[in-house]
């Protein structure tokens, strides 16, 4: 059994424990448990077999009994108990629907339903009036997902969650991962996976019985539209082999892209059809307005060189300076920046003065022990609301690599806010500025700088400007970071890491330099490290 089905099932119980009412806690936890052993670099059932499991952070005794259970016998008896308990089909279709889940299983229950083929007939009879406490708003609302199911969630996914749900899914079917995280879209609402099929059927079963999947609400010759317990649709399309790369153009760029490429000739790869086109491939990233150019060389993960900010346990950061720095290297890199907090941030501890001092003689050390591979002392420094930064002057000036960044006052006036960050841009000790527009996805709205004049002043300063690799940030987004490069600024493409997992995130951030169309020219960490310390202007 593969790291990605055993995940996939753990994240198939925290779903069932989350319907059944059980502690956020332990959903939690297997949430938790089920990202990490996606992300081991080693088989975890072998770690099981071993009883080396718990050895894993977060990975505690409960956990393990079933994780043993599910390396020897294949399957967890207590997922079979929960779904006829709590009805995960009907869940996720009333979550489609927009209905209280609880209210659905209650329906089912006295019409005596569990599936959704049962429920269809019991609509299709007219009998969901029977039930007490269902109007004809309610009815009307369950007929309509399951007549014209939406293809799009409620509320776009983060890239991480995005990419978890269609490329676990792409994995077990052998497919390719499609739909708007292959194009890096911030956040995400179309998921589609394509899987080449000489026998759709078989294909479009082993889609229907994976744990991901708890209901499928549309069923075509060579396509389906499945829903995850979350209320998620993923749509799985089976072309025969000889038309995937035709199918995978379609299902990966936006509608705009798709229409304005006219009728897609049949073709294997991608490189077919567009050969077909007689225009050139065009990276996913770019698939988004219509476009028949040669695209630039884009920026590739592989050309980055080091990560410029990322945390440790001096600040809020779950790793030490040394792990942090071992695992970079890890990754080819050949520097990382430690930029943990300042006092201002206070949610979490920050770094003074003489902290920064003593852990510059631990980053020293370091340095020592992986030479040639370098540590840069860096700071995450706060924007104080006077627009000073949060360390004196004399204390900035040692530092390799300064961060710059507003945490607090993200709901200023544009004036305000413009004048802090233009401040920070034109210190000489600030590198780079940390997620500029302050958002969090689904959450907290971008704050109002005026970009235009950050950029003009970074060009002019050659002061960076990031796009934040974590998910609920990706900050830059695309768009502004295309604007950004336009006006002559450098990118840095960063994670801000807390932990060694979270250094991964630099796909992310490099995948939205891409859709905002950077070359490696482009990205101030794709250069040696000679050159990033030392200031450059942009283009
Ligand atoms: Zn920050
Ligand atoms: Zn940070």
């Amino acid at each position: 059994m593969d790291n990605q089905t055993i995940a996939a099932r753990l994240e198939e119980l925290a779903a069932l424990y989350d319907l059944a009412g059980a502690s956020a806690y332990s959903v939690r936890a297997y949430r938790r448990a089920a990202e990490l052993i996606r992300s081991l670099p080693a088989p975890a059932a072998e770690l099981v077999q071993q009883g080396r499991v718990r050895e894993l952070r977060g990975i505690g005794g409960s956990i393990e009994a079933r994780l043993r259970e599910l390396v020897e016998t294949g399957r967890l008896a207590e997922v079979d108990e929960l779904r006829t308990e709590v009805q995960p089909e009907l869940v996720a279709v009333a979550r489609l629907a927009g209905l209280a889940p609880k209210r659905m299983v209650e329906l089912g229950r006295a019409l005596g339903v569990t599936t959704v083929d049962e429920l269809r007939e019991a609509v299709a009879a007219g009998r969901l009036r029977e039930a007490a406490g269902i109007g004809p708003a309610t009815e009307a609302k369950v007929r309509a997902a399951l007549e014209r199911p939406r293809a799009e969630p409620r509320r776009g996914l983060t890239l991480n969650r995005a990419w978890e749900l269609v490329g676990g899914i792409a994995h077990a079917l052998g497919g390719v991962a499609a739909g708007d995280p292959r194009r890096f879209r911030d956040t995400s609402h179309r998921l589609a996976v394509v899987v080449a099929a000489d026998d759709p059927d078989e294909a479009l079963a082993r889609f229907a019985a994976l744990p991901e999947v708890v209901a499928l609400v549309e069923r075509g010759e060579r396509r389906a539209l499945g829903v995850t317990v979350e209320g998620v649709p993923i749509e799985v399309v089976a072309p025969p082999p000889a038309r995937l790369g035709t199918e995978l153009v379609r299902a990966t760029g936006s509608s705009a892209y798709i229409e304005a490429l006219g009728d897609l000739p049949a073709g294997a790869t991608e490189e077919e059809v567009y050969a077909l086109l007689g225009i050139p491939f065009l990276p996913p990233e770019l698939r988004e307005e219509p476009y028949r150019e040669a695209p630039p060389v884009l920026v590739e993960l592989q050309d980055i060189r080091g990560d410029l900010h990322v945390h440790t346990t001096w600040s809020d950061g779950k790793a030490s300076v040394l792990e942090m720095a071992e695992a970079a290297r890890s990754l080819g890199y050949e520097y990382v920046a430690i930029c943990d907090h300042t006092r201002n941030v206070r949610v979490v501890p920050g770094l003074d003065a003489d902290d920064l001092r003593r852990q510059g003689e631990e980053i020293a050390a370091v340095n020592e022990r992986l030479a040639p591979f370098r540590v840069l002392r860096g700071s995450e420094c706060d924007i104080l609301d006077d627009g000073t930064l949060d360390l004196p002057d004399d204390v900035l000036a040692e530092l390799d690599w300064v961060q710059a960044s507003v945490h607090a006052g993200q709901r200023q006036s544009a004036d305000r806010l413009t004048k802090r960050t233009l401040a920070a841009v034109e210190h000489p000790a600030v590198r780079s500025i940390s997620h500029p527009q302050g958002r969090i996805l689904n959450h907290r709205p971008p704050n109002a700088v005026d970009l235009e004049a950050v950029y003009a002043a970074c060009a002019e300063t050659g002061t960076a400007l990031e796009t934040n690799g974590l998910p609920d940030r990706i900050d830059l987004s695309a768009e502004l970071v295309r604007d950004a490069v336009r006006a002559g600024v450098r990118i840095t493409c960063s994670t801000d890491a807390h932990s060694v997992r979270g250094l991964s995130n630099m796909r992310l951030s490099v995948g939205t330099a891409r859709r905002g169309w950077c070359t490696a020219e482009d990205v101030l960490s794709t250069r040696p490290l000679v050159e990033v310390l030392s200031r450059t202007r942009g283009r």
